[in-house]
């Protein structure tokens, strides 16, 4: 079965309008996605009827939103394959996964002069959390580096583990150069020297299938926002036996067992890393994205975004003065780019005048453009929801602002 963009986008009210007396042409996904309606009834669903706070209540309503945020538990642990929903966690984000991960393995696995390996196409969010723990502990950050098609440089790989090293954290899919990274051949390298394997996940839940298990992933995390679901939401996945060892991130309602003042116990896997009320509607929501993906299938998705890829590329390419970073054979439905003597910004800016939304600046990845000695690109990220129609109405829009320069 194919994806059905025309049928797809009456899902996203949103993508109807015009900006500028332009069609919105959205080219932002890789920032956020857009909610199709089905995840907007969800979440009216709940205000409307059954909002309650959930697990300590012997009410109706708060009864089922428990039902459904434990149910969103199970999709999220089908979805990426875990063994089991104890290593499900909910956090507000990809952000705040790693930060967790960086904490608390920091507390139980890292003493002065250790390392933790990290690559260099790394988002802020997977590159700031280990230099806080590693400032902490007296512990080094290795940096593992990309070549010029934006590949990592997996030979150097085995050359950078030590004795001291604990753990490596990667992209799956970088959010500025599209590189799907091989991570089950990062993880057999990292497993076989007894070092663990944190990958972010937020470029790549959304548009490839993900099984945690077959990767060899020991965290993986992501970010509902990015995949057609609600913001402040995220998922941390982490082996049970690893979370067992970690202490809590936070300490709060619901991540207790027994509360004394000569001591506390904690509660079980996942609550105890699951502090306070979370956000219940987000939850919920991300379970209806979750159906929404998989009703329309990754795998098509994952070949409808790659056909938009190809078609971008080949055309963008033709434009004089074109200079595209990211160049992998394995690549997600992201391009950026910047044309020769205009800066990156104010393509966006005019871009935007003429309805299309696309992202421009450093990305959050400071070291990617040091890598290329540039301030920024123009990024384009595909979705769902995208058309060639699109792209072909792209191409003379931008060809009009280089023209301007
Ligand atoms: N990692 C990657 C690869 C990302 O693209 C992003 C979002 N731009 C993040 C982490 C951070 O995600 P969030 O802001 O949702 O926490």
């Amino acid at each position: 079965m194919n994806l059905d963009p025309i049928k797809i986008r009456q899902d996203f009210p949103i993508l109807q309008q015009k900006i500028y007396n332009k069609p919105l042409i959205y080219f932002d996904s890789a920032a956020s996605s857009q909610r199709p309606l089905q995840v907007q009834e969800k979440i009216r669903q709940i205000d409307q009827e059954y909002y309650g706070n959930i697990h300590r209540a012997v009410h109706y309503m708060a009864d089922k939103a428990t039902a459904d945020y434990e149910t969103t538990r199970e999709k999220v642990r089908s979805l990426i394959n875990a063994g089991t929903t104890a290593e499900i966690i909910f956090t507000k984000g990809t952000t705040e996964s790693v930060n967790l991960v960086a904490w608390s393995f920091g507390e139980a696995f890292i003493s002065a002069g250790d390392e933790i390996i990290v690559s260099e196409m790394e988002h802020h969010s997977n590159i700031v959390p280990w230099q806080l723990m590693a400032g902490r502990k007296g512990a080094k950050i290795v940096m593992l580096p990309f070549n010029n098609k934006g590949e990592l440089e997996l030979d150097k790989l085995p050359g950078l583990i030590s004795e001291k090293t604990k753990l490596i954290a990667v992209a799956h899919v970088s959010n500025v150069l599209g590189t799907v990274n091989p991570v089950a051949e990062i993880a057999a390298i990292a497993h076989a020297r007894g070092v663990k394997l944190f990958v972010d996940g937020a470029q790549a839940i959304q548009h490839l299938p993900v099984d945690v298990q077959a990767l060899g992933a020991d965290f993986y995390a992501f970010s509902a926002h990015k995949m057609y679901g609600p913001n402040g939401v995220g998922v941390l996945y982490g082996r049970k036996e690893l979370l067992e060892q970690m202490p809590p991130y936070q300490g709060g309602g619901e991540m207790i067992s027994e509360v004394r003042f000569s001591g506390t116990t904690f509660n079980e896997l996942p609550y105890k890393f699951e502090a306070g009320t979370p956000n219940i509607t987000g939850v919920i929501g991300l379970g209806a994205a979750i159906d929404y993906l998989l009703e329309a299938g990754i795998e098509n998705i994952s070949v409808h975004e790659q056909a938009l890829l190809k078609y971008a590329t080949e055309k963008l390419m033709q434009i004089p003065g074109m200079k595209i970073y990211g160049e992998s054979k394995n690549k997600s439905g992201v391009i950026s780019f910047n044309v020769e003597g205009i800066h990156s910004f104010d393509l966006g800016t005019m871009l935007d005048k003429m309805g299309i939304a696309v992202r421009t600046g450093h990305h959050c990845a400071d070291p990617v453009m040091q890598h290329f000695g540039i301030p920024g690109t123009v990024r384009m990220s595909f979705g769902i929801y995208n058309t060639r129609e699109e792209i072909d109405a792209f191409l003379p829009a931008l060809k009009k602002v280089i023209s301007l320069f």
